[in-house]
């Protein structure tokens, strides 16, 4: 089973965990790194029996993204 830590005012995802307190201490460093130690609202560790999901879904999001930058590239070249 992965986890992730999900902190819900930044709406991100941690990647998956390979247990609970990997993703506690992912929260901790999250924490203290963007919020300055105060805990931010609608945060969760997750929990998934298909750890796989994880890495399909940022698969999903590297795609999207690279198309965005192709994007970007053709209408910097279009307007040039
Ligand atoms: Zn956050």
């Amino acid at each position: 089973m992965a986890y992730a830590y999900r902190c819900g005012t930044c709406r991100t995802t941690s990647p998956a965990a390979p247990n609970r307190r990997s993703a506690e201490d992912e929260c901790n460093r999250h924490r203290n790194l963007v919020h300055g130690g105060h805990i931010p609202d609608g945060e969760e560790i997750t929990s998934t029996d298909d750890g796989g999901q994880f890495i399909r879904l940022s698969t999903i999001g590297l795609f999207f993204a690279g198309c965005a930058v192709l994007a970007l590239i053709g209408f910097i070249r279009a307007h040039l």
